[in-house]
């Protein structure tokens, strides 16, 4: 068998690991060109000299000394900035690019690897929200795979195999609710950032784990729905299911529906999207009825949850709103965990943005990188204010 030769863009993160556990628990089939990470240095050393890979890049510069010496004399190639990662990922020796950055940030490699044909194992949610239209655009024209990694997407993607795209009536995204289901508007005004990072079912990096507690990573993921299935979104509805085992639903036409089950570990949705077609064996542990035999569904709260009401109004408004969307949920999550704004008054400077920042019908990816900028700005200004309102109400 041909290996598969991946670069993992964001290798240090919580899906990059999980990765790297697939990627080890498979010699036969896969090679690693290339790891990456933001400033985690000492994970991404040890990374290298474990999966030997042809370049490593370091996006801050600072570190770039450390990572350089620990690898002389290896056969590692070490490069700094994230420029070099639009670099790598056209490389000839790539079949496969896992986007697993966190943010924004991680828009231009995936577009770079686009460019160049690869087969991209998509993580980074936050690219098809940011610029779904023009990535989507792209890898139609370069003929380039995306492979959803996302838990509910790859569920949809495996719902839909040998189905036929016209035929699909809705799909329903699960959400578990997060740490504070059931909760009330009134609940949440004094929530901490500790509390918020408490999920009841996954362990993933603290940006998604206070958009999983927010619904903010709901709302996210109907727009990466939107963009990988081409649907409308009025076909794009969410369910509560508290134990995160039907990870998401395809309903047809003649309303016969569709789910795939699982234990929510990732490792399962990155191991599909890293050998498809092939579906592989491996050691995780495996769904077992008898552990679980209530799965419970209710309906979303929408108003205690005003997330993921924004993020319907955004998709639904298009243009660049889900890129003002998506850098205020940016701003407003960096500082929340900072402890510099109140839980609730993130959803109150992400409307407020969406509102302040000059709407546009169709982006070019300049226009996509303006609204980025100037909706962050505009943010943390509000932040700023809602901080002294918050310090007032606390
Ligand atoms: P983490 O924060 O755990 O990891 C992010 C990775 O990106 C790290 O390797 C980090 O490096 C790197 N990084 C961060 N900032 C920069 C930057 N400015 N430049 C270059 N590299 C950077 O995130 P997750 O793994 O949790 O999430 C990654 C993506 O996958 C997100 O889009 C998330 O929504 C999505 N996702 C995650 C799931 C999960 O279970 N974690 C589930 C479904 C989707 P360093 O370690 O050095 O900071
Ligand atoms: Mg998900």
């Amino acid at each position: 068998m041909e290996k598969k030769s991946i670069a993992v863009l964001g290798a240090t993160g919580s899906i990059g690991t999980q990765a790297l556990e697939v990627i080890r628990a498979h010699p036969d089939r896969f090679t690693v060109y290339a790891l990456t990470a933001g400033s985690n240095a000492d994970l991404l050393i040890a990374q290298a000299l474990e999966f030997r890979p042809s370049v490593v890049v370091i996006a801050d510069p600072d570190k770039y000394k450390q990572v350089q010496t620990a690898l002389a004399g290896t056969a590692i190639n070490v490069l700094a900035g994230n420029e070099a990662l639009e670099e790598v990922v056209q490389h000839t020796g790539v079949d496969t690019v896992l986007c697993a950055l966190v943010g924004s940030v991680g828009l231009r490699s995936t577009l770079a690897a686009i460019e160049a044909g690869k087969t991209i194992a998509l993580a980074n949610k936050e690219t098809l929200v940011v610029a779904g239209a023009l990535v989507m655009d792209l890898a139609a024209r370069k003929g380039a795979r995306i492979l959803p990694v996302d838990s509910e997407h790859s569920a949809i993607f495996q719902c839909l195999a040998g189905e036929q795209a016209q035929q699909v009536d809705k799909i329903y995204l699960t959400a578990s609710g997060g740490p504070f289901r059931g909760k009330r508007r009134a609940d949440l005004n004094a929530v901490t950032a500790e509390q918020a990072l408490r999920h009841p079912n996954w362990v993933m990096g603290a940006k998604i784990t206070i958009d999983s507690a927010s619904l903010m990573n709901k709302g996210l993921e109907v727009i990466e729905a939107k963009w990988l299935f081409n649907l409308d979104v009025s076909q794009i509805d969410v369910v509560v299911h508290p134990q995160s085992i039907v990870h998401s639903l395809v309903q047809f036409k003649d309303g016969s529906i569709k789910a795939q089950l699982g234990l929510p570990d990732m490792k399962l949705p990155i191991q599909y999207a890293l050998t498809y077609p092939d579906r592989v064996e491996n050691a995780f542990p495996r769904f077992d009825f008898t552990d679980f035999s209530t799965l419970t569904f209710e309906p979303v709260d929408r108003v205690t949850f005003r997330n993921l009401e924004l993020a319907y109004r955004a998709l639904a408004t298009a243009g660049n709103m889900p890129c003002i969307l998506n850098a205020a949920n940016e701003v407003v999550v960096a500082a929340f965990l900072k402890g510099e704004t109140g839980f609730l008054a993130m959803s109150d400077v992400i409307e407020e943005t969406l509102a302040a920042v000059t709407f546009m019908q169709q982006p070019t990816l300049a226009d996509y990188e303006s609204t980025d900028q100037q909706s962050r700005i505009i943010a943390r200004e509000l932040v700023t204010k809602s901080r002294k309102i918050y310090h007032i109400e606390k």
